[in-house]
C-alpha cells in the first residue's frame, strides 16, 4: 500500500514540470540552511549557557570548600556561618549541596534527607582522589558537580611523612544545580525562532513561486510562438534569445521550419509540373477528337490518321505516368532496395540488346567496353533503370551516324559506368538543372523524341540510393559523358 502511494506520487505528471522542480529547489535551498542555522544557534546557546552556569557554581563551591577547611567544618559540621553559606548557594541555584567527609559519609545535605548515609558513587570516589567532575543531564535538567575539599598542610601540621605544602583531600562537595532557567530561555527562544521560521517559509513560498514563474517564462514564449506557426498565423522565424538553451531550441525549430518550407515549395512545384505534363497529351487528344466530331462526313483515312495520333498521345500519357510511378517508388527510401550480387557486364549487355533496335532506327552505333568482370551488390531493377535511362538519352540526343560508348570498370572499392556519346551536348547553363524533375533543355525537341524530363531525376535517385555519385561532362555540338560511380559492396546506414 505504501509502495503504491509512493509510486503514485513519483508517477505524478506534476514532477515532470520544470516549473515545479524549480519551485521545490528554490524553496529547499532557502529552507534547509535556515533550519540548520536555527538548530546550530539553539545548540550553541545551550552549550554556552550550561558552561557559564557550571563555572559560576564551581567558583562558588571552591570558595565554600576553603571555608569548610578554615572553619574546621568536617569534624564538626555545626558552624552556623558555613551552614548559612551552603543553604544560600543551594537556594541561589535551586539546587542541592551535600558535604561528604573522608569516610564517604554525608555530614550535610541541604535537602536534609541523606545526612548520616554513606555514598559510594564513582564520581565521589574519583573526586576523593583529586579529580573533580561536572556532568550535565539535559533530560532531567540539572548539572552535577563534585568538588574536592582540599587542605594544604601548614608548617605546624607538617610531619616527616607529610611535608608542608602537600594537599590533602578531606572530603567532597556533591552539588546538583537546576538548569530550568536555561530550558525556559531556550523555550522562549524556540518560540520566537518558530515565528521567524514561519515568516521565512511564507516569504520563501512566495519567492519560489515568483522565481519559478519568471525563469520558466521564456519556455512559455517558445510554446506560444510555435503555436502561432502551427496555427498558420505566421511563417516568420521565431526568436526567444533569453537563454542560450532557448536560443538553441528556437534555432533548431527555425531550421526545421525552413526545411519544411523548401519541401513544401518543391512539392507544390512538382504537383504543378505533373498537372501540366499530364494535361498536354489530354489537350491534344481533345483537339483531335473535337476536329473529327466537327467534320460531318470525314473520310475513313482521316479517322484512321487521327486515331493513330490519339493513340500516340495516350502512349505518351502512359509513359509519363510510368516514369512518375518509378520516381515515387524511388523516393520511398532505401528500405525497399533488393540487394543481390549482380554481374554488371551481363546486365549491361542485356540492356544494350534491348536498346539496339532504337539505336538502329536513329542510326547510332552502340559499343561496350569492359575490361574485367564486375560483380556488385546492387538492386538489379534500379541498376537497369540507371543504365537504360543513360544509354537511351545518349541515343536520343545523338546525331546521324553517331556513336555511344558504354565503358565498365572497377577498382577494389567502386565500379564505374561511363556512358559517352557524340551527340548534341548540353548547354553550360543547363548542366546543373538536368536532374530536376520535368527539366528539358529543348522542350519541343524532347517531346518529339518522347522524353518526359523525368529520366535523369530517376537515375540520380537510384544512384544515391546505392550511395554512389553521378557526374556529367558535355560540350555543345560535340557530345556528353555521364560517369556513375557506385560502391561494390552495399553500405547500409
Ligand atoms: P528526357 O525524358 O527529356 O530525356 P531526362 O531527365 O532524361 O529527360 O533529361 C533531361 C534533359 O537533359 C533532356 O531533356 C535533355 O535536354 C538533356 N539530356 C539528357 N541526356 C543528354 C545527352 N546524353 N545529351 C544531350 N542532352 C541530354
Amino acid at each position: 500500500m505504501v509502495d503504491k502511494i509512493k509510486n503514485f506520487l513519483f508517477d505524478l505528471k506534476i514532477w515532470r514540470s520544470l516549473k515545479v522542480r524549480l519551485f521545490v529547489i528554490i524553496f529547499l535551498i532557502g529552507l534547509i540552511p535556515g533550519i540548520v542555522v536555527r538548530a546550530g544557534i539553539m545548540q550553541s546557546y545551550e552549550d554556552r549557557a550550561v558552561a557559564v552556569r557550571q563555572s559560576d557554581v564551581q567558583n562558588q563551591l571552591k570558595i565554600i570548600a576553603n571555608h569548610l577547611i578554615t572553619y574546621n567544618y568536617l569534624p564538626n559540621p555545626s558552624s552556623e556561618v558555613i551552614n548559612a553559606e551552603i543553604e544560600q548557594l543551594a537556594n541561589l541555584y535551586s539546587g542541592r549541596v551535600m558535604i561528604i567527609n573522608g569516610n564517604l559519609k554525608v555530614i550535610k545535605d541541604t535537602y536534609g534527607i541523606s545526612e548520616g548515609k554513606t555514598i559510594i558513587s564513582s564520581e565521589v570516589i574519583k573526586c576523593m582522589k583529586g579529580t573533580g567532575s561536572a556532568r550535565y543531564d539535559d533530560n532531567n535538567g540539572y548539572i552535577e558537580i563534585t568538588t574536592p575539599i582540599v587542605e594544604t598542610v601548614s608548617e605546624q601540621m607538617a610531619t616527616e611523612t607529610i611535608p608542608a605544602g602537600k594537599e590533602l583531600i578531606r572530603g567532597v562537595m556533591l552539588t546538583s544545580v537546576s538548569t530550568d532557567i536555561i530550558t525556559a530561555t531556550m523555550d522562549a527562544l524556540n518560540r520566537k525562532a518558530l515565528i521567524i521560521t514561519i515568516i521565512i517559509i511564507i516569504s520563501l513560498l512566495a519567492l519560489a513561486i515568483l522565481l519559478a514563474n519568471v525563469l520558466i517564462r521564456p519556455f512559455d514564449r517558445i510554446t506560444n510562438a510555435i503555436g502561432e506557426v502551427k496555427e498558420g498565423y505566421t511563417t516568420d522565424p521565431i526568436s526567444v534569445p533569453d537563454y542560450l538553451e532557448t536560443e538553441h531550441i528556437v534555432d533548431a525549430f527555425n531550421s526545421l521550419q525552413s526545411r519544411m518550407k523548401i519541401l513544401d515549395d518543391s512539392r507544390q512545384e512538382f504537383v504543378a509540373n505533373v498537372s501540366h505534363e499530364l494535361k498536354t497529351p489530354m489537350t491534344s487528344v481533345k483537339v483531335l477528337a473535337d476536329s473529327l466530331i466537327a467534320q460531318q462526313d470525314a473520310p475513313a483515312e482521316l479517322y484512321r490518321e487521327f486515331m493513330v495520333d490519339i493513340a500516340d498521345e495516350i502512349e505518351r500519357e502512359n509513359k509519363i505516368i510510368n516514369d512518375l510511378l518509378a520516381l515515387v517508388k524511388l523516393d520511398k527510401a532505401a528500405a525497399e532496395l533488393n540487394i543481390t550480387g549482380v554481374n554488371m557486364n551481363e546486365l549491361t549487355e542485356i540492356i544494350l540488346k534491348r536498346l539496339r533496335p532504337i539505336a538502329r532506327k536513329n542510326d547510332v552505333e552502340l559499343l561496350l567496353v569492359s575490361t574485367r568482370e564486375i560483380i556488385a551488390e546492387v538492386d538489379e531493377v534500379k541498376m537497369s533503370l540507371i543504365l537504360t535511362n543513360l544509354i537511351e538519352n545518349a541515343i536520343k540526343y545523338n546525331k546521324k551516324h553517331g556513336k555511344v560508348t558504354v565503358t565498365l570498370d572497377a577498382d577494389h572499392q567502386y565500379f564505374t559506368i561511363e556512358v559517352s556519346d557524340t551527340g548534341i551536348g548540353i548547354p553550360e547553363d543547363s548542366m546543373t538543372r538536368i536532374y530536376e524533375r520535368f527539366y528539358r533543355v529543348d522542350k519541343s525537341h524532347s517531346r518529339e523524341i518522347g522524353g518526359t524530363g523525368l529520366g535523369l531525376a530517376i537515375t540520380r535517385n537510384a544512384v544515391l540510393l546505392h550511395r554512389g555519385t553521378i557526374k556529367v561532362e558535355s560540350k555543345e555540338g560535340e557530345g556528353t559523358t555521364f560517369l556513375v560511380k557506385i560502391p561494390l559492396t552495399y553500405l547500409a546506414v
